[in-house]
Formats: C-alpha cells, structure tokens, sequence
C-alpha cells in the first residue's frame, strides 16, 4: 500500500514562517495604512521590528494605528498624511523629503491605498468616477513611486509591493474603473520590475489579497456571509515575505495570498 502526503497547494510566500525580528531596521512605508489590510499589515510589520511611514487620508485612523504600535514598545512609526485624490507635486516632494531627512533611505514600499468606484457596465460607467477610481488606484501609486525612488535606491534590500486583484488579471463584466486600474497596476508593477532589472537593489511585485473582510469588500458584495471571508490579519504571511529578505531577487513577479 502506498501513502502519500495531503498535497498541499500553497506556494512558498503563503507558507512563510517569519522571525519575530523579520523585518528589524526596516522602513516601510504603507499607503492605506489607517483600515483593512493596510492597517493589518501595519501592525504585523510594525510587530515584526519595521519602522513604519504611515500613510493616508483619515489623520485619525493613522493616529490610531500609531498609538497601537507605540503600545509595542519595539519600533516607530510616522504618520504621514497624503490624500490620493487631491494630492498635487508638492504634497508628494514634501513627503520623500521629509522621508529622505529622517531616516536617508526606504526598504519597502507598500501601495495598499484604493477604492472601489461603483459596479457598472462601461455603457452608463459614470465618467467622473472612472477617473478618480483611475488615480487613485494607479495614477497615484505611479506618482508615490516615482518621488520614492531615490529613497528605494539608497537601500541595501527594497521591496515595492503593488495590490492587485482577482480582476486585475482577467476580465469580468461590471467591475469597470477598479479592474482597469489593477490591470494598470499589474502593467505598472510589471514594467518597473523590467526597468530596475532582475539583480537590482529594488524588487517589484504584484500581490494579489483575494477575497478579505475589509469594508471595500463589502461594498463589492454587501450580500455575502463575511464570516466566510479570511480577515485582514490572516493574509500577511506574503506581505512579510516580500518585504523581508527572505524574497531577496524576487522581482517582477504576480502572485496571490490566498491558495486556491
Ligand atoms: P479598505 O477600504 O478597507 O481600505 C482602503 C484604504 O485605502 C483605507 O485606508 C482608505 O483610507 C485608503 N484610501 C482610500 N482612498 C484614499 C485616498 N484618496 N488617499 C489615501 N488613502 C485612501 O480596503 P481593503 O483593505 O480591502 O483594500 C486594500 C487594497 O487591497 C486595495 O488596493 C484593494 O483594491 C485591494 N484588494 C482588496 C480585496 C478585498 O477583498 N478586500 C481583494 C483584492 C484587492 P480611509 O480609511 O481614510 O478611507
């Protein structure tokens, strides 16, 4: 009789196990850092000994998540306020050099900022929504990368992470300006990757949460059992794999959270 082990499908950044120190003397910063995941991760990473640049919109949700961090008592963090939408050159130059001054360098760049539009077929797709779906979702996390760079380039070991979507890989029907954008950031993500070249200091990825218990999915699907859904915290294992050293050389890659 032969037995054989439960195959298992999860790849190796979904079964990371990381040190409680993983991300010691790291900074990274996170957009969206004030709810759902990128809060989760915030937290995770702050746990794992990262020096944290939080940035979002709502001051008080940033200062929330600061104060849970402190409670840590192992790491900083930074609060810096930055509306996607309604940010313009100098909002963005203001906060790579306020960057640049305290800590010289960035080791991770985190992009989990994003909304969802409304679900609408592109025959009555509000066009005022399309766009500002568009930037903040990509034309934005284009714009934050660009004024890191130079921050990115100063470190030993940079990690950019882009947050992709199911829809952002394959076509589905009403999901308009929100699957256009992930689609745009997998370009995006794909394309840098290229530009920085595979033994550069800077790696670039697409990561794709799949389904999670954050308000934009319920939003998407205001139906659904939520319990069903993984939460936030139950996601990070490929976040910290990413920005830990352990995906050193990993670069212009697309993958999942969650097996399938
Ligand atoms: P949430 O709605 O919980 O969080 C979105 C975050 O983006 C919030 O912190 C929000 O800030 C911030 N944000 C929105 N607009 C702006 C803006 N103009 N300027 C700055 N920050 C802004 O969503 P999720 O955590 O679920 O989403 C995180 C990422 O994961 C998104 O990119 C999403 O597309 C992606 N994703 C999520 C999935 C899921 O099932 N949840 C599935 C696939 C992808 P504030 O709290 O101040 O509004």
């Amino acid at each position: 009789m032969t037995i054989t082990q439960p195959e298992t499908t999860a790849a190796p950044h979904q079964r990371f196990e990381p040190a409680a120190d993983a991300l010691r003397g790291r900074v990274i910063a996170i957009t969206g850092a004030g709810d759902g995941i990128g809060r989760a991760l915030a937290l995770t990473a702050a746990a794992h000994g990262a020096e944290l640049v939080l940035i979002g919109r709502t001051v008080s949700k940033l200062e929330q998540v600061h104060g849970r961090i402190a409670a840590f008592g192992q790491a900083e963090a930074s609060i810096a306020p930055l509306d996607l939408e309604r940010a313009v050159a100098r909002d963005y130059d203001a906060l790579a050099e306020a960057l640049q001054q305290r800590f010289g360098r960035l080791d991770g760049l985190v992009h989990s900022a994003g909304i969802l539009g409304t679900l609408a077929p592109i025959e009555h797709y509000d066009v005022p929504t399309w766009c500002r779906v568009l930037h903040v979702n990509l034309t934005a996390a284009f714009a934050l990368t660009q004024v890191l760079l130079p921050a990115l380039r100063a470190s030993q070991d940079a990690s950019i992470i882009f947050t992709s979507s199911g829809v952002g890989r394959v076509p589905r029907a009403y999901w308009g300006a929100y699957a256009v954008s992930k689609f745009g950031i997998e370009a995006l993500s794909g394309i840098l990757a290229d530009e920085l070249g595979g033994a550069g200091v800077v790696r670039v990825n697409a990561l794709n949460p799949g389904p999670v218990r954050t308000r934009m999915r319920a939003q998407a699907y205001p139906a659904e059992d939520a319990g069903s859904l993984a939460r936030p915290e139950d996601i990070m294992r490929p976040y910290l794999w990413l920005l830990s050293a352990a995906s050193r050389g990993v670069t212009g890659q697309s993958l999942d959270c969650q097996a399938h």
